[in-house]
């Protein structure tokens, strides 16, 4: 469920973002808005107490006035600009921003005639009231913040859990017939829609894997009885006195073309079983399978001077039928018995797993990374030729949980090993 969980936190986060740039725009406005009104008003004061001042006093000497608790106005004439305190002396015209022990001061500096005029406007208090507003303001934002983290975590949780749930569901498939998902959880949302069209899609796999096993069961079926009668039929002609040697011969390879031809069948029929949901309770002893088997193939061995051995090494049951154990091991064994010239086939039963080890030719690296694909090769005939027979082994553990591997050195031979765990 990693997925769902980064979605929901790209929204929580994306609220987050979206609060924190509008708290800090909104924040920063009030601020700037502050102050500039705060600047424009204190302005007008300084102008406007300027104005009064001369209409009202018109001043002919030097000296300081407090007008108003926060106001003083210092006059000088050009002769006594000693008149005026230190720190105010070098202003130039203008208005100015200055502190002065510890208190800060709106100051409007302006010459009528040559008298000097300094507005001095005490705004010491306003600019503390201003940083109280400017801490309830971080305040908020924090506040805003964490309503949006809330908010953002509440949303996802709300748009995420029906694509959490669909999700869940859609994990819990074992590509098993008959399974399908539980539309009633959804609505008539985008999320109702694209469940009941994979709802549709599912189906339609389930449908097309139900065709190709009717398929494979029917083909396998109709062909079993045409495929024994060319066998008996080859069998009661090989027991003919009369027959000459060549006769002979074609006979045999009638009987061994039936005998693959049989083994196919058996693999059609295996290959629409495995579609089915593994039968729990049948096991199987591998043994006698592997026995069997290697019997059956000796055919493969033809002349050349191989030595089959077959290792127990404890008992190996396994849980799946033995038609599909023969089949996965046949294809090994074959194999083994296809690819070695000379040397030793080994089939090794173990609790647990099977390994068939040879000193055949050895597998090319470049065929390696495809060999359980079911490849395409070019046989010595230069016919393209498509290799099953590792793909349904594939196939086969897959189905069960199992796993094959391979190891092979070119020209040293090769081992497979299917682990069977349970
Ligand atoms: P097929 O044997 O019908 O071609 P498989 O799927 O059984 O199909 O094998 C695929 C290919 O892997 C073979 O064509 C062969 O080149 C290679 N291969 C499989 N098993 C062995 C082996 N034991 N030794 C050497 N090559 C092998």
């Amino acid at each position: 469920m990693q997925k769902t969980k980064r979605l929901s936190r790209r929204i929580t986060l994306s609220f987050l973002l979206l609060g924190a740039a509008l708290t800090l725009l909104l924040g920063l406005s009030l601020v700037i808005a502050l102050k500039v009104i705060e600047a424009n008003i204190l302005d007008d004061i300084l102008y406007a107490e300027l104005k009064q001042f001369q209409q009202t006093d018109n001043p002919q000497k030097s000296g300081s006035l407090q007008s108003r608790s926060t106001i003083t106005i210092h006059v000088s004439l050009p002769d006594a600009m000693n008149s005026i305190p230190g720190y105010l002396r070098t202003l130039p015209r203008g208005i100015h921003d200055v502190t002065h022990n510890k208190r800060d001061y709106r100051v409007l500096v302006e010459y009528i005639g040559d008298t000097r005029y300094i507005i001095e406007f005490d705004d010491t208090s306003i600019h503390k009231r201003e940083r109280d507003f400017i801490h309830l303001v971080e305040l908020c934002s924090l506040v805003a913040l964490l309503i949006a983290f809330i908010f953002g975590r509440k949303v996802a949780h709300y748009v995420i859990s029906p694509i959490r749930r669909l999700a869940y569901q859609v994990m819990a498939f074992k590509n098993q017939p008959g399974e399908s998902l539980d539309l009633s959880e959804f609505g008539d949302d985008e999320i109702g829609v694209l469940t009941r069209k994979l709802q549709q899609y599912h189906e339609q796999l389930q449908q097309l894997l139900i065709r190709e096993k009717e398929f494979a069961s029917n083909v396998s079926h109709e062909l079993r009885t045409p495929v024994t009668s060319i066998s008996m039929a080859a069998e009661v002609l090989a027991t003919k006195a009369d027959l000459s040697s060549q006769e002979y011969e074609r006979i045999q390879r009638i009987q061994r073309a039936a005998g693959e031809m049989s083994e196919l069948i058996e693999t059609f029929l295996v290959l629409a079983q495995i579609n089915d949901e593994p039968t729990h309770g049948a096991s199987c002893e591998m043994g006698p399978v592997a026995r069997k088997v290697i019997e059956q193939q000796r055919v493969w061995l033809g002349n050349k001077p191989i030595e089959v051995v077959l290792e127990e090494n404890g008992q190996l049951v396994v849980a799946a039928p033995s038609g599909i154990l023969s089949v996965l091991v046949a294809n090994l064994i074959r194999n083994a018995f296809r690819y070695t010239e000379r040397g030793t086939v080994t089939v090794l039963l173990a609790p647990g797993h099977l390994t068939v080890t040879d000193t055949g030719i050895g597998i090319d690296t470049a065929v390696q990374a495809q060999i359980f694909k079911g490849y395409t090769v070019k046989s010595s005939g230069n016919t393209n030729r498509a290799g099953l027979g590792l793909s349904i082994v594939q196939r086969i553990c897959e189905r069960y949980g199992w796993t094959v591997s391979f190891d092979s050195t070119k020209g040293q031979g090769s081992r497979f090993t299917v682990v069977f765990t349970a």
